[in-house]
């Protein structure tokens, strides 16, 4: 494992990683990947931090001009050397293109920095992502950010959004027709950002990305590519089921380390 500073290692035990297992695990190099251990592969059902609720807490859908109706000539998946991720952020915010527009409370584009050499994704927004219009808020949200600055980063040095940018009600999955509608914001982002890795945050992203129906634990522990960019992917899993699993830590900070390699490797 590579040398961490005082505040990574504070970190790591704010994430409840146990700094002397890792390296016990380095030291013997046993150190195996989800698809050697039982536990990794147990699907996720429900990833996402807020639990399903009640539908009393959206308003009414927004009264905006529609910029982004299918076949408008401004399509989202137009990027062009004007693009800013201010404007893919405006354009979300005023999106119209799926159902999902009529239950949200506040899309939530993503947060972050254009410079930015790590992408993290995650599925979709929760309640409180909705309510805030940010992305990764709440309990999730701070072991997110303890994981971020693990890595010795900030969440304004990286940059953070959803597959989905708007909260499908109750919590459910995405449906394909969705995510079709709505990866090309991801596309235009990623072409802004250009980051050195993605991670994508859990069960519903990973196979969102990859366009598979393989479980977490096969896909973990790889690099995949996304994107005609060929942009690596690391896969890990997400913040939520983090705090509801708590032993899958290591295993987490085992991806990041993947996804630090790559951003190494790009250096
Ligand atoms: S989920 Fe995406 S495509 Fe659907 S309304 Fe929101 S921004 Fe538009």
């Amino acid at each position: 494992m590579p040398d961490l500073d005082h505040r990574q290692l504070e970190m790591l035990d704010k994430m409840g990683i146990d700094i002397w297992r890792l390296r016990q695990r380095d030291d013997d190099a046993a150190d195996d990947d989800a698809t050697a251990d039982p536990a990794a592969t147990v699907a996720e059902t429900d990833d996402r931090a807020a639990a399903p609720a009640a539908d009393d807490d959206r308003a009414a859908a927004p009264t905006v001009a529609e910029p982004n109706a299918p076949n408008a000539p401004n399509a989202p998946n137009t990027p062009n050397t004007l693009d800013t991720l201010d404007k893919v952020a405006m354009e979300i915010n005023q999106c119209r293109r799926c159902q999902l527009h009529a239950t949200r409370i506040k899309a939530v584009p993503g947060v972050g920095s254009v410079q930015a050499q790590w992408m993290f994704i995650g599925e979709a927004p929760g309640q409180n992502e909705d309510q805030q219009g940010l992305p990764f808020v709440g309990r999730a949200g701070q072991l997110l950010d303890a994981m971020i600055a693990a890595l010795g980063m900030t969440r304004e040095q990286v940059f953070i959004a959803n597959v989905i940018k708007c909260r499908p009600p109750a919590n459910r999955d995405p449906v394909p027709e969705e995510i079709a509608e709505c990866e090309p914001y991801l596309h235009r982002q990623l072409a802004l950002v250009k980051p050195k890795v993605i991670v994508a945050l859990g069960r519903v992203s990973a196979q969102a990305l990859l366009k598979t129906s393989e479980s977490l634990g096969h896909l973990r522990g790889k690099v995949h590519q996304y994107g005609s960019s060929n942009t690596p992917l690391v896969i890990t899993y997400h913040p939520a089921y983090l705090l509801r699993s708590p032993s899958q830590k290591a295993k987490s900070w085992a991806d990041l380390l993947l996804a630090r390699s790559v951003v190494d490797s790009a250096s």
